[in-house]
């Protein structure tokens, strides 16, 4: 019988940062993912700076500056009427984040998990749960193609199943679908500096916005996100709207005029709706994208991924040390989960339906190209350098609201 304290299911940023941590504590864990990696994810790539920190504290910092990736030092925004303003940050030092690639990224941390001594089950896909005691789970999944099936036991099981949540959902955890939807495209031969990073809010996007992350050597990360029920409207086709920004929209045509895509077109859900997920049960706790952790303003769940993941793996531990699975007990990982994400969520879901009036952003574009404090403030908010509380500094909603 294949038995560990822990199993994760899902080997993405939540999951492999989760079981890093817990083999790092001494805890026997088995991170389980029904693909092959290193896999790839639809994904824009962009890291941004906090998560470089904890990237870092899981020494990574020496296979960052290796690889070098690109760290875009200046920002491009456009709105809707195709008023732009350009932002440098505020101090030279400070870096936006980076744009790693998902095949890469993910394999990197996975990998680090598995140095740490997690035992990595690649091509399962987890099935079916049972608990046949307080502390003991039955886990089911089944190999490629359904062709195997094995049983694997333990204490307790962290679920990082992504967007889908498709095993956290048989769990009764989940309530709903995922409420945002993104596409992204690979190009090469891109035109302009691989210092700037775009994001556009065109007008045909709307509510959402277009964004052009680019990657070394000249290649970059194109792709666009907007509501799920915006993306059902008959006359919204994701696809074709990411084509029409790349030939129409100014800015991007400056940039993708004479680039070449590599690769298909793929689009993915994102979850940012924290409220439709439980994420504690008896001997469960949910992580990352499952937990509906994206952030509601930009889309961006590689950093929450990370935070969650080591969270869920510290509540893991004292479970592990106290003999106690049940759900009040792993309750303090919600709440802290609400703490850590929630507050912030909740007010970048505010601004993010401000923003999405066209009429207000093409106010906050104009207003940020001669109000150095206001453009500051609202493009690093955006961008994660800023927490979603800086747009509660006084006055600062009033010239969001003014103009
Ligand atoms: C187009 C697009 C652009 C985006 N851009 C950005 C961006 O620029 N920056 C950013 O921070 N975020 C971005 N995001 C969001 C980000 O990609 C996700 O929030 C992030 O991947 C969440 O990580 P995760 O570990 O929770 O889940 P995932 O990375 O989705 O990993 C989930 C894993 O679970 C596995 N799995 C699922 N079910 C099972 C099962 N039953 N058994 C075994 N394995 C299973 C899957 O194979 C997968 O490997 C973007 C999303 C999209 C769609």
């Amino acid at each position: 019988m294949e038995s560990y304290d822990v199993i994760v299911v899902g080997g993405g940023p939540a999951g492999a940062t989760a079981a890093y941590f817990l083999a790092r504590a001494g805890a026997k864990v088995c991170l389980v993912d029904k693909q092959t990696f290193p896999r790839d994810k639809v994904c824009g790539d962009g890291v941004v700076a906090a998560s470089l920190t904890r990237l870092e504290q899981m020494n990574l910092g020496e296979w960052l500056a290796q690889n070098s990736f690109n760290a875009p030092g200046e920002l491009l925004f456009s709105g809707p009427n195709g008023e732009a303003v350009h932002i440098l940050p505020d101090d030279r030092e400070r870096c936006y984040g980076r744009v790693i690639p998902r095949l890469q990224l993910d394999e990197a941390i996975l990998q680090q998990a598995v140095k740490a001594g997690a035992t990595l089950r690649e091509e399962v896909k987890l099935t079916g749960i049972t608990r046949l005691a307080a502390d003991q789970l039955q886990l089911s999944g089944e190999g490629k193609n359904g062709r195997s099936h094995l049983q694997l036991h333990s204490k307790l099981l962290i679920t990082a199943d992504g967007a889908h949540a498709s095993f956290t959902r048989t769990l009764g955890l989940v309530k709903g679908q995922p409420d945002l939807v993104a596409i992204r495209a690979y190009f090469e031969d891109v035109a302009g500096p691989e210092s700037l990073l775009e994001i556009h809010y065109d007008r045909h996007v709307m509510p959402g916005y277009a964004w052009i992350f680019p990657l070394r050597n000249g290649a970059a990360n194109v792709g666009l996100g907007t509501q799920v029920s915006r993306s059902r409207q008959r006359d919204y086709d994701l696809k074709e709207n990411l084509r029409r920004f790349i030939k129409n929209n100014p800015y991007a045509k400056l940039r993708l005029d004479q680039a070449k895509m590599v690769g298909p077109l793929r689009g993915h859900p994102l979850r940012s709706q924290m409220k439709t997920v439980a994420t504690v049960a008896d001997n469960v706790l949910v992580a990352g994208e499952a937990a509906g952790l994206v952030n509601p303003l930009n889309g961006e769940g590689i950093g929450t991924a990370i935070i969650s993941g080591e969270l869920a793996a510290r509540q893991a531990v004292a479970a592990l040390a106290s003999g106690n699975f049940s759900k009040g007990y792993l309750s303090d990982y919600a709440r802290t989960l609400q703490q850590q994400i929630g507050r912030h969520h909740l007010i970048a879901g505010i601004l993010r339906q401000l923003l999405a009036v066209p009429g207000l952003m093409n106010r906050a574009v104009r207003r940020a190209r001669h109000d150095h404090d206001f453009a500051q403030t609202l493009f690093s908010v955006i961008v994660e350098v800023k927490p979603p509380s800086a747009i509660l500094a006084p006055g600062f909603v009033l010239k969001l609201l003014a103009g």
